[in-house]
């Protein structure tokens, strides 16, 4: 029997999430080695880009046009296709830069900008249909698993819609908010994680982006009880959702 076809494809993003991919092999193997990989640029070289494929993982946030072009062509060939990693999902990194005006920002990295012909960044499901997110930065092994064991079994894959609160709970942490005054994100954060920094008494600083329908500007008058400033909590709030509704809401009522 055929095994199913997997694309692995990357835009603007430092390419950790199919590092992550390469990675996860030792540890669900199981479901990897079910795939025929026929297109990775990290993995393999060579390869076929343009398809058909049962599953095309996307990583990365959309910053230029003809990614625009290629991103629909690649939802054309695909049966799912799933957004991997906090840069495909939310904005990411790349969209840091969608805080100020596009041309203040190149003219901060590039001192000559002719062959500049970026776009404002945005999200994959920005331009096409997404059949699931991976989240994270880097992504997590639960919810590649998920995507991958959707394809192999034929039934939905069961991602997590509560937040990292919710599996701090569950594995009987301390609260780092309440009880040493940290700015943990966890509240507004998508879980999928296992709680994992404030399981090492560390404040959650939200890569796996916004949970839906999350309540920003409530934790955000928190953490301005808490004492931090302005610009802090717009820097907590940009790092890795600044092309989310979720946090957008709180970055533009800190903004001047
Ligand atoms: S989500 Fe994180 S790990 Fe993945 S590509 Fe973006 S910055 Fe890199
Ligand atoms: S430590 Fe953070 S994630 Fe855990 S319960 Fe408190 S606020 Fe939520
Ligand atoms: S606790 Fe927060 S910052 Fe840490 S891995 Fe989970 S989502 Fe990312």
């Amino acid at each position: 029997m055929e095994k199913p076809r997997l694309g692995f494809f990357k835009y603007s993003c430092c390419a950790g999430c199919e590092f992550q991919f390469m990675y996860f092999q030792k540890h669900i193997i199981e479901s990897i080695t079910s795939f025929d990989i026929v297109y990775a640029r990290m993995l393999k070289r060579g390869g076929n880009p343009h398809g058909p494929f049962d599953i095309a993982l996307v990583e990365g946030t959309i910053t230029e046009s003809w990614q625009v072009d290629e991103l629909k062509k690649i939802r054309e060939q695909s049966k799912q296709l799933f957004a991997i990693g906090s840069c495909a999902i939310d904005g990411g990194i790349p969209a840091i830069k969608s805080t100020m005006p596009e041309l203040e920002a190149e003219k901060k990295v590039y001192k000559d900008l002719s062959t500049i012909h970026s776009i404002r960044p945005h999200s994959v499901d920005a331009y096409i249909k997404v059949d699931g997110y991976i989240r994270g930065c880097p992504p997590g092994e639960r919810d590649l698993h998920e995507a991958l064991a959707s394809v192999l079994t034929g039934k939905k894959p069961a991602f997590l819609q509560y937040s990292v609160c919710v599996e701090c709970k569950l594995k009987g942490n301390i609260c780092v908010l309440v009880a040493y005054n940290m700015p943990c994100m966890g509240p507004v954060t998508n879980a999928g994680c296992g709680a994992l920094c404030p399981s090492m008494n560390r404040a959650c600083y939200s890569c796996f982006g916004p949970m839906k329908q999350a309540n920003g500007p409530a934790l955000a008058r928190k953490f301005r009880l808490m004492g931090l400033s302005r610009e802090d909590i717009i820097r907590k709030f940009t790092e890795f959702g600044a092309d989310t509704i979720e946090f957008r809401r709180v970055i533009e009522t800190y903004e001047d």
